[in-house]
């Protein structure tokens, strides 16, 4: 293409990312993309030709070479995290060697993964165009809207859509994203000149590129609306425009969510917000009462539950007011020294009337210390009245058992005394018979 010089605009074709990009929202700008076949997809045919049965897989730290794979008929293509992975779970552990590739004199298309690779790795360079590294998506979109507008012409464009070519890719920015290390790395391996094999016909590099726009329909304005206020966003206090969502306006997110490519739940003021009256409802509802209190002992917060057992009628009464105020804050300078945390303990709080029992959480990020409190008047009331029956019940059976043990002693004696008299007189009986008898 080069040497024919009769395209105004050509743009590498590596990054399937970047020919998405072209494809779905640059259309007009197909003649510009390279219709080249990429590495990965050259290669694998290439095997497939070569050897029939042969079963190819791509790994890479590319995400969207998976989309590529599928359209390309290429059996697979796993991202180096998957990759290592698999190795982890069957307990595989590779042993590192020194390279024994070709890569020393040939091997220069291993540049391929860096920025401006492949450019290096070319022969030759027409000298009417300008060449041009562009990498990071934000760079790529700025290039091609200025193409699109005209600004741009007899240029050669090697375009990335990650930040430092493949190097930079997702899967790789997960782990050790060092795009200066990886770049020396990959420039050690790649030698000056080309590996010695033999070249495919260009014929079968060639792929026809083709526009998918998608179809973009808009929602009516009262859908907007709906949506918006979804969104929870009904006012202008709450309309931020931040843009932390990747859409400049809530507008346009709104949008986006009706055409379904975003989510509600894509907005991090709308998700903190949400949270935040979410943990209200639950302070505000919960019977348990909740006091937090500040490393200082003063308190940062109180909920409703907690007001009435302590008999506060305002929480500005006791908000920045230390806590000796309320109660003993002995145990709150025990949670924050470390000590052995209060779980389930239970006081009678004479003040209040009432028996209340005590879990304590020291939060060391936040600096809190909060106190769960628990109403346990009415079980601990049940508790000493059931006490009490059990204690009179042992009484009245105390007493039973005396008495009655009383009255089988004094039948024992009665017994006693009968039995001797019956004794005596049957002995005198036995006498006056044995006299007769002499
Ligand atoms: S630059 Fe990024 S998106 Fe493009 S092929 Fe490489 S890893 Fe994939
Ligand atoms: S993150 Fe939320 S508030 Fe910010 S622009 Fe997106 S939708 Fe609007």
């Amino acid at each position: 293409m080069l040497r024919e010089g009769t395209r105004e605009v050509i743009i590498t074709s590596c990054c399937h990312t970047v020919n998405l990009l072209v494809e779905k929202y640059f259309p007009s700008l197909l003649g510009c993309l390279a219709p080249v076949k990429s590495p990965m997809h050259a290669h694998c045919e290439d095997i497939k030709r070569r050897i029939p049965d042969a079963v190819t897989i791509f790994i890479g730290p590319c995400l969207s070479k998976k989309d590529e794979a599928y359209s390309a008929s290429i059996d697979a293509a796993l991202t180096f995290e998957e990759l290592s992975e698999m190795f982890d779970r069957r307990g595989i552990v590779l042993e590192k060697r020194e390279d024994g590739g070709d890569g020393g004199e040939g091997g220069r298309a291993r540049l391929f993964p860096v920025a401006g690779g492949i450019l290096e790795s070319m022969t030759y360079k027409n000298p009417d165009y300008t060449y041009l590294i562009v990498d990071g998506i934000d760079n790529c979109l700025d290039v091609l809207r200025d193409i699109e507008a005209g600004g741009l012409g007899r240029c050669f464009i090697e375009m990335s859509s990650c930040t430092g070519s493949c190097v930079g890719g997702p899967i790789m920015e997960k782990y050790r994203n060092s795009p200066v290390r990886h770049y020396r790395a990959v420039t050690t391996y790649a030698g000056e000149s080309d590996f010695d094999i033999s070249q495919p016909d260009p014929s079968r590099l060639i792929i026809e590129r083709v526009a998918r726009v998608p179809k973009r329909e808009m929602p009516t304005e009262d859908e907007i609306s709906e949506i918006m206020r979804k969104m929870g966003k009904i006012s202008p206090a709450n309309i931020l425009n931040c843009g932390t969502c990747g859409y400049d306006t809530c507008r346009d997110k709104a949008i986006a969510i009706w055409q379904g490519k975003a989510e509600i739940s894509m907005c991090l003021p709308y998700l903190m917000e949400k949270s935040e009256r979410f943990s209200n409802s639950i302070l505000d509802n919960t019977p348990n009462g909740i006091l937090v209190v500040n490393e200082s002992l003063e308190v940062q917060d109180i909920n409703p539950a907690a007001m009435k057992m302590l008999n506060i009628r305002y929480k500005s009464d006791v908000l920045g007011e230390p806590v000796v105020r309320l109660m003993d804050p002995t145990p709150f300078f025990d949670a924050i020294e470390g000590k052995r945390p209060i779980q389930g303990k239970r006081s009678y709080f004479a003040e209040y009337g009432r028996y209340l029992e005590q879990t304590m959480v020291y939060d060391r990020t936040s600096g809190s210390v909060i106190l769960l409190l628990r109403d346990v008047t009415d079980e601990e009331k049940e508790r000493a009245k059931k006490a009490d029956i059990s204690r009179q019940t042992i009484e009245t059976a105390d007493r039973v058992v005396e008495r009655q043990m009383r009255i089988v002693q004094e039948i024992a004696s009665l017994l006693g005394e009968t039995v001797a008299e019956t004794k005596i007189a049957l002995t005198k009986l036995k006498e006056s018979v044995e006299h007769d008898d002499r």
